[in-house]
């Protein structure tokens, strides 16, 4: 049986990871993808029409500005909107147009236990009480649009909690047969190993019974890693306040690990 995750302690303590970076950090970012230039793969986008849509909610302090990929997920898709925020009042609200929760899907936060679910399927339905619902087929066929939490696992289980109408939504959750792109790069581990750009690829590929969709984002996301790996390997990254300490630097930390808590002004 799934449940929804446990309420985060204090959402609120959340301290931002020293990997914070401010919009100014990155002169020549993308407008688009907000991504700097040399990760940009904006040009090769071209927009796919889904049928199935996407909302994407991203934590205030998702900051992963090098490897982030919700906001290119969003890019691809013309059937998609990107916001950033901790609570909307309504599915509707969130989205900006008319949506029922009820005919819509959010990816489980819950780790989902092999033994419940079919082996053969990448994708499968619960009901909102957390069981596998018995017609995956007519179960998936009615679902409209699929919400997304970006952010750390932590930043998602605030998301979840602050949002009561995400439980009137059906949930999906994944059990991906390919491993995420990301391989080493990333160290905190998220929902299902995946890239939110991942994760939307394959729920959307699944639902829309469309595998293009899916092979075009996870190219689009391999020729960004690409540009990254490269510039770690030149030594572009060295010292840059964009990249995590202990990646882009042999032996030790790129960047020395800032106590942010203590340089916030007073009355924040
Ligand atoms: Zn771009």
């Amino acid at each position: 049986m799934q449940s929804p995750p446990d309420r985060p302690d204090d959402p609120e303590a959340e301290a931002p990871s020293a990997t914070v970076v401010s919009p100014d950090a990155v002169a020549d970012a993308c407008p688009r993808c907000l991504k700097p230039a040399f990760l940009c793969v904006c040009d090769a986008v071209t927009p796919i029409e889904n049928r199935v849509g996407l909302l994407v909610l991203q934590h205030p302090q998702e900051q992963d500005r090098l490897l982030g990929t919700a906001r290119l997920a969003t890019l691809h898709l013309t059937n998609s909107v990107f916001r950033i925020g901790l609570s909307w009042p309504s599915l509707t609200k969130a989205l900006g147009k008319e949506a029922d929760p009820a005919q819509w899907a959010v990816l489980h936060l819950g780790s989902a236990k092999s033994g419940d679910l079919p082996p053969d399927r990448e994708i499968v339905v619960l009901d909102r009480k957390g069981a596998v619902l018995p017609d995956q087929d007519r179960a998936l066929a009615g679902i409209r649009g699929v919400i997304v939490f970006d952010g750390t696992w932590s930043q998602a289980k605030t998301l979840w909690w602050r949002n009561a109408w995400i439980l009137k939504a059906k949930r999906l959750v994944l059990n991906p047969r390919q491993a995420s792109l990301y391989g080493k790069l990333r160290r905190e581990p998220r929902r299902e190993g995946l890239s939110t750009l991942e994760a939307a690829a394959l729920t959307l590929s699944r639902l829309e019974r469309r595998p293009e969709i899916e092979t075009t984002l996870r190219s689009s996301f391999m020729r960004m890693l690409q540009r990254y790996r490269s510039a770690l390997a030149n030594g572009d990254l060295r010292g840059s306040p964009l990249v995590p300490p202990g990646i882009g630097s042999r032996g030790g930390p790129a960047t020395p690990r800032k106590d942010w808590r203590r340089r916030r002004p007073a009355g924040r």
